[in-house]
C-alpha cells in the first residue's frame, strides 16, 4: 500500500470488480466505448449507460446522432473536447462545447438530435444514463445547458474537483436530485495526489479512468478501465491515489432504486407493457407531444 497522510476516511470501500468497455457504435456510426453495458444495470442501479466516446478522426464521429426518441430516464452528456449541437422536441437547443455538461430529462419523452459542429480534431466526451423512479418516468421533459465556467469547481491538495451532480468536500455540484443522489465527479489528480469522498454504503458507485493510472485499495487502474467499488457494509467513502502520472477519472455514484429495469433501444420503462406503450407513442408521433 502507498502512504495516505491525508486519509480521513475511517473504512474505504474496495474495488470489487475491474470493466473494460466494449467497443461498439451507435447513432449514424459514432464509434464509442461502452463501459457501462446493460448487464451492469442492476449492479449500478440507478445508472443504465455509460458511453465513452473520444477520437480525432472525423469519420468517428461526424455522423452524430440524428433525431431519435428517448423515455423513462435522464442523460447526462459531458464534454471534454469537441462541439456538440443539441435540438429538441421541446423546443431546446444548445452548443455543447469544452468542459460543458448538458443534462436532459426525457421523462415521458423527448425527440433529439446530438449532432457535431466540427469536422476536424479531436471530440472527446462521455454520456451517462441516469434512471428515474417509476412515479417521474412520465414526468415533463426538463433541459439544462452547464457552461464549463459556471460548473463548480475546488481544488485541494493536488486535486481538481468539478463538481457536475451531488457535492463534493462541501461544495454542491451543478444538479442535484432527490431520491437517487446522483454524485458525478470529474477529478483531476497530480502525480501521487490522493482523493476521498464520503459516500453511504448502500449507494453503488464506480469510476473511469480516462488519463494516467491510479491505485484505490492497492490495486492499479489504468486509462481506459471502470472500477466497480464493493459496497462493503460500514464503509464510509472511497479513496484513490494517482501513481506516477497526472491522472484524470469520472467518479459517479447514487442511491439504488430497487425498481424493475425494462429497456428497449432508447426507452427505459418498468415494464414490458410500458415499452409497447412507448413504441406504439413514438409511431403514432404522441411520444413527445405536448
Ligand atoms: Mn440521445
Amino acid at each position: 500500500m502507498t502512504n495516505t497522510p491525508d486519509a480521513a476516511l475511517a473504512q474505504p470501500r474496495l474495488i470489487e470488480r475491474l470493466i473494460t468497455g466494449l467497443a461498439t457504435s451507435d447513432g449514424a456510426g459514432v464509434k464509442l466505448t461502452r463501459v457501462l453495458t446493460q448487464d451492469l444495470q442492476r449492479r449500478l442501479d440507478p445508472f443504465l449507460m455509460l458511453d465513452a466516446f473520444g477520437s480525432e478522426k472525423a469519420g468517428d464521429y461526424i455522423g452524430g446522432f440524428p433525431d431519435h426518441p428517448h423515455r423513462g430516464f435522464e442523460t447526462i452528456t459531458y464534454m471534454l473536447e469537441g462541439r456538440m449541437r443539441h435540438r429538441d422536441s421541446a423546443g431546446n437547443e444548445g452548443l455543447l462545447g469544452n468542459g460543458d455538461v448538458q443534462w436532459m430529462t426525457a421523462g415521458r419523452g423527448v425527440i433529439h438530435s446530438e449532432m457535431p459542429e466540427q469536422e476536424e480534431g479531436l471530440m472527446e466526451g462521455f454520456q451517462l444514463w441516469l434512471n428515474l423512479p417509476a412515479k417521474d418516468k412520465m414526468c415533463a421533459p426538463w433541459y439544462r445547458d452547464i457552461p464549463s465556467a459556471a460548473l463548480p469547481e475546488y481544488e485541494k491538495g493536488g486535486v481538481k474537483v468539478r463538481v457536475i451532480a451531488g457535492s463534493s468536500d462541501g461544495v454542491a455540484g451543478a444538479v442535484q436530485r432527490e431520491g437517487t443522489l446522483p454524485l458525478y465527479l470529474d477529478i483531476h489528480l497530480a502525480p501521487g495526489a490522493l482523493f476521498e469522498q464520503a459516500l453511504p454504503d448502500l449507494h453503488n458507485a464506480f469510476f473511469y479512468v480516462y488519463r494516467g493510472k491510479l491505485q484505490s485499495g492497492g490495486i492499479e487502474v489504468p486509462a481506459g478501465r471502470m472500477a466497480i467499488m464493493a459496497n462493503d457494509a460500514g464503509s464510509d467513502g472511497l479513496r484513490l491515489q494517482a501513481l506516477d502520472e497526472p491522472t484524470r477519472v469520472i467518479l459517479v455514484a447514487g442511491r439504488p432504486l430497487h425498481e424493475p429495469i425494462a429497456q428497449y433501444g432508447p426507452f427505459v420503462m418498468n415494464t414490458q407493457a410500458e415499452l409497447q406503450q412507448a413504441v406504439r407513442d413514438f409511431q403514432n408521433g404522441k411520444l413527445a407531444a405536448a
